[in-house]
């Protein structure tokens, strides 16, 4: 080996070195390098981000940021895009104990959303293929891959047999609801999420919670499915604040972001 490329190699491994002692901290990831990654995750739908808003290749758009000022509620209530990048998911085959009101990923933008799905109950269903989930069929939208990531989700999944009794039978994928005005809606609505079976589920309303009064955290579902979920873009509701066991959505953007700000769960 030349003395040149031995230099070379070595500035290289020094420098990825380096990047793995010093992740990227959450908040030196800007906003304009979130939306990169959000407009990445949806291509099929997201066009480019220019002048504060995302384009859509109808020619629509949709603000990032609706310029108003908003406590953890409000946002959840009636989030915009910047709100629903604003909490890093971290991701990873670890236990994470959510600090209080850290609920990444339940903040959402309901136009994004609908954008990316579809705006009504007959738009989303006209998207829904069915997906086997371990002997039963599940309705799932195609939009965005969701489908097709679940499926890989299931194969990776069906390889370990003594997780069977944790995934199924399924609580549900499809559901549109539109909860009147205090919420946002649940990704259940645009068929890009699923609820395991509910035996194992800790639900922090299910545990006693009110607005306000969270009861304590707790998780009986083994981590190996959290991290086959997570690594095919589906974020868990067992990270949340308000905790929700059971539940995994598809956000390819989360775990993208949560990536490249090097947060992960095993830290
Ligand atoms: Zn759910």
């Amino acid at each position: 080996m030349s003395r040149s490329i031995e230099q070379t190699l070595g500035g290289a491994i020094l420098a990825a070195m380096l990047v793995a002692a010093s992740p990227v901290k959450a908040d030196d990831l800007s906003l304009a390098d979130k939306i990169a990654l959000l407009i990445t995750a949806y291509p099929e739908t997201l066009l480019k981000s220019e002048s504060g808003s995302i384009f859509f290749p109808d020619g629509g758009s949709s603000p990032i940021d609706d310029g108003k000022a908003k406590d953890h509620a409000a946002k959840l209530a009636a989030g915009d895009i910047e709100d629903s990048l604003s909490q890093i998911y971290p991701a990873g085959a670890c236990e994470t104990k959510p600090d209080v009101n850290f609920d990444p990923g339940r903040i959402r933008s309901d136009a994004l959303m609908m954008r990316l799905y579809g705006a009504s109950t007959e738009q989303v269903e006209a998207s829904l293929v069915s997906v086997d989930w371990f002997g039963k069929k599940l309705r799932v939208t195609k939009r965005q891959g969701a489908a097709a990531a679940l499926e890989k989700v299931r194969d990776e999944l069906r390889a370990m047999p003594d997780m069977k009794t944790f995934l199924a039978p399924s609580a549900g994928t499809f559901n549109w609801r539109k909860v009147a005005g205090a919420s946002n809606m649940p990704v259940h609505s645009f068929g890009a999420a699923i609820d395991i079976n509910t035996q194992y589920a800790d639900y922090w309303i299910w545990s006693g919670g009110k607005p306000g009064r969270v009861p304590h955290y707790k998780n009986r579902y083994p981590m190996k499915i959290i991290d086959a979920f997570e690594r095919h873009g589906f974020i868990w509701g067992g990270r949340w604040y308000h905790y929700d066991t059971m539940h995994f959505e598809y956000r390819p953007e989360l775990i993208a972001i949560g990536k490249a700000a090097g947060v992960s769960a095993c830290r």
